[in-house]
């Protein structure tokens, strides 16, 4: 089945918000085989709707924005008058939006009921987060169904709307894939030519962000499915770190759960990102003894003893400083994994010999301390970013020796 996504209004058009509800739908329909041809941005007035109606042609029409209460949210009644439906009172549904405003202590006004109306035979998705229920229904052979603009009321929603597709679809389709870093996507799309090749039915798609690629396999036959996903695990295995739901920081503070093991960090230039990424994981406090931020040199001299002479002699971006770091950080906390971070995350404070992204780690584990040296592109954040997933993977991969 293929599918279009029309997004609805000016502050999409304005590019006051990102529209990252085409993004959001378009690759959870991916992960059941439905193909996404087109997307178009368009205002909320009713000539755009019969416009764009006028011209598309798949057979799965997505409507985002537009549903909320107010008088200028005309997607529902512009959509429905165009196909000529009638719009009709859904008591149940009214009842549901009633509850809600009960919820949150909140009198119900005249316009939400608006929001209870729909076509006859539809299929309403529930709002959990907010008034304007999604809708799905048929009108000249096509499936149209309405999402909310907001994306958090969006995304509870699509489960159900995906259930729903995948009923309609003559097959069950298969979906699973892995989270890789260390590699970056134009490099697997090199190596990646002759596996394509070998897989002509599994659907492979690449997402990239900052610091790694999340690859999502699609098919309708789950054996070759399965037989693609263990070719790609074997001949990736360095990279990859989980499951689509996995992050970087989630595996790390598993492989030292599993080994019964505590982890301290001495971060410079990334401040505390990659303490706080640790953190992030709901257990952490099992794996994470304690996290030093020594920006200054004073600092990493203070809490770390640090020697000054050494300190003069290399600077803080250097391998003898994070090797210092990692090592008086293990003396200091007696941790079993100690790791050290320090670069030049810029704009400012680069040199020839030392450019801005140059980022050193230490990383102390078995009476033994190892350095790397890594130059990492981007601005400030992205810098910082890289850096701190960089750690978190070495750290992976100091634990699991490869
Ligand atoms: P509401 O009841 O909040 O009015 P709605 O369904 O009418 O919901 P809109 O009015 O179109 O939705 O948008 C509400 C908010 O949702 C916007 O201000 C914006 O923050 C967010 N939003 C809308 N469309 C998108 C989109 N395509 N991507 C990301 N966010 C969006
Ligand atoms: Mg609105």
């Amino acid at each position: 089945m293929k599918s279009t996504i029309i997004t609805v209004g000016k502050e999409v058009l304005t590019g006051k918000t990102i529209n990252t509800n085409l993004s959001d739908i378009s690759q959870n329909l991916r992960k059941i085989g439905i193909d996404v041809l087109s997307s178009f941005v368009i205002d909320d007035v009713y000539e755009e709707f019969s416009r764009v109606l006028d011209i598309v042609h798949e057979d799965i029409i997505i409507f985002t924005g537009g549903l909320g209460p107010t008088i200028d949210d005309i997607t529902k009644e512009s959509v429905c008058k165009y196909f000529g439906l009638e719009l009709v009172l859904y008591p149940q549904v009214l009842a549901k939006i009633d509850e809600y405003f009960t919820r949150i202590n909140r009198e119900m006004n005249g316009f939400n009921e608006k929001q209870a109306y729909f076509p006859k035979n539809s299929y309403v998705l529930e709002n959990k987060l907010g008034t304007a229920p999604g809708v799905i229904f048929t009108a000249e052979n096509k499936t149209i169904i309405l999402f909310p603009g907001p994306p958090h009321e969006l995304n509870p929603m699509l489960d159900d709307a995906l259930k729903y597709l995948e009923k309609l679809s003559k097959y069950k389709y298969f979906s699973k894939g892995f989270k890789l870093t260390g590699t970056g996507e134009s490099h697997m799309e090199k190596s990646l030519s002759d596996f394509y090749e070998k897989h002509p039915e599994v659907s492979i798609a690449p997402y990239a962000s900052i610091g790694e690629i999340k690859y999502v396999f699609t098919s309708k036959n789950e054996i070759m499915l399965e037989k693609c996903l263990l070719e790609f695990s074997e001949r990736y295995k360095e990279f990859i770190y989980g499951d689509l739901e996995s992050t970087l920081e989630s595996s790390v503070v598993q492989l030292l759960k599993d080994e019964n093991i505590v982890i301290s960090t001495a971060e410079s230039c990334t401040g505390g990102m990659l303490a706080s990424h640790i953190v992030n994981v709901s257990g952490s406090s099992e794996v994470f003894k304690e996290g030093f931020v020594t920006y200054s040199n004073e600092a990493k001299i203070r809490y770390l003893d640090l020697n000054p002479a050494l300190l003069q002699k290399y600077g803080a971006v250097s391998e003898q400083c994070v090797y210092q770091m990692a090592f008086k950080l293990h003396q200091r906390t007696d941790a079993d994994v100690c790791v050290s971070i320090s670069g030049i995350a810029g704009p400012e404070g680069g040199s020839s010999d030392k450019p801005v992204g140059l980022v050193y780690f230490g990383i102390n584990y078995k009476n033994q301390t190892k350095t790397y040296k890594k130059i990492f592109n981007g601005n400030r954040h992205m810098v910082r970013k890289r850096a701190t997933l960089y750690a978190l993977n070495m750290i992976r991969k100091e634990l699991l020796n490869v």
